[in-house]
């Protein structure tokens, strides 16, 4: 049976990779060097279809990384001599908190309940904190912050670089990076491709910050710093050997969704989500986990169950319905539903006539 995955990422493949892999296959692709001709047109046009799909102005580069695991790390390496502010909600919040502790920062923590959102007004950053992690859409309990609340954290520090994980949420959000520093995100979630690729768009305020670390004598990493890194971009080029086959789809669905347009699968995405949510608040057996209708998110719905969870995945499952878990401690207590461009309105109906149908042990 073809199954519909709607877990939180691994995700289900966006509708016309398929397509995509046949013909890069044909194609060779992945058989040709990252120092050809045709590596750099791979490049470039993935390059060129994520601007404008995201709207990245020119003044920030992006770079390719193999997660958004990785982009944290290279984050802290290179934009953070000293000291990092994490806001944190949840366990990804968490891991990057932990990963610029991990590398010896001073990393400062303003934590809340999972499934709360920080007020920006009540956060205390200290003076000599460099870099501010936000992560805007928790993808382990559905929290989202709202992008207000980041830009005006950002108004509040305008010396501070604003770091904006976004792993879950891109491409609907719709992001105005004249008012933060670096985005990243990996590509199995909203794009729906095979993981193994991270993409770090970062502006010349990171740039020139990792030059001066540099500069100075410290420690920014080896082949994917931010000088190493553009010591190859400018040629479309990558410092290492790449996920050639990743960067290749990534152009393609990149392009896929800017012909089906943004305004219409950032509309969509929101229809699937009141549908979600309506159906939840309505439930004998489920209820929304973030209380607040303003911090939930619009891509991860996160529900909180009456039952053991797993008793409603495992029916799903029967009827070819993949629906996440909860993640780490409430693994049997929530159900986590992917609500990504690959997701149709038709595949969301018959969850949703699944999930009314289900009212009972
Ligand atoms: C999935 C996820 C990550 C990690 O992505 P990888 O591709 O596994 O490195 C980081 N942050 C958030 C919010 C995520 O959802």
């Amino acid at each position: 049976m073809h199954k519909i995955y709607f877990t939180p990422g691994p995700s289900k493949l966006y509708y016309t990779v398929e397509g995509h892999v046949k013909n890069a296959l044909k194609s060779q692709v992945s058989s040709i060097s990252h120092r050809s001709k045709q590596f750099e047109n791979i490049y470039s046009h993935a390059v060129g279809q994520l601007r404008e799909l995201l709207n990245v102005p020119g003044e920030f580069e992006i770079f390719f990384t193999s997660s958004a695991t990785e982009v944290w790390e290279r984050l802290i390496q290179n934009c953070v001599e000293n000291s990092s502010f994490h806001l944190v909600n949840g366990a990804f919040s968490r891991r990057f908190y932990e990963i610029s502790r991990d590398l010896g920062r001073d990393a400062v923590i303003s934590e809340v309940e999972p499934g709360h959102c920080i007020d920006p007004s009540e956060t205390n950053i200290p003076e000599s904190v460099e870099l501010i992690a936000v992560t805007q859409n928790e993808t382990s309990t559905g929290v989202a912050q709202p992008l207000e609340d980041i830009y005006a954290l950002k108004d509040q520090h305008p010396d501070k670089l604003m770091a904006v994980d976004a792993v879950s949420a891109v491409p609907y959000i719709d992001l105005d990076f004249n008012r933060i520093d670096s985005l990243f995100f990996s590509v199995q979630k909203g794009f729906g491709l095979p993981a193994g690729l991270g993409v770090w768009i970062i502006n010349e305020k990171g740039i020139e910050k990792a030059k001066s670390m540099q500069r100075s004598g410290l420690s920014i990493g080896s082949y994917h710093s931010i000088p190493s890194f553009l010591s190859k971009s400018g040629r479309h080029q990558t410092p290492e050997t790449p996920n050639v086959l990743g960067m290749y789809l990534l152009g393609k669905v990149a392009e896929d969704m800017l012909s089906k347009g943004i305004t219409q699968i950032r509309k969509e995405t929101e229809y699937k989500a009141a549908l979600s949510y309506n159906l939840l608040e309505n439930h004998p057996l489920m209820e929304p986990f973030v209380i607040n209708p303003k911090y939930r998110s619009k891509t991860v719905i996160v529900a909180k169950t009456a039952i053991d969870s797993k008793k409603i995945i495992d029916k799903a499952g029967e009827k070819g319905m993949v629906i996440g878990s909860g993640y780490g401690q409430f693994k049997n207590k929530h159900l986590r539903i992917a609500n990504f461009p690959t997701h149709s309105k038709e595949q969301f109906e018959m969850l949703a006539d699944f999930l009314n149908e289900y009212s009972h042990e």
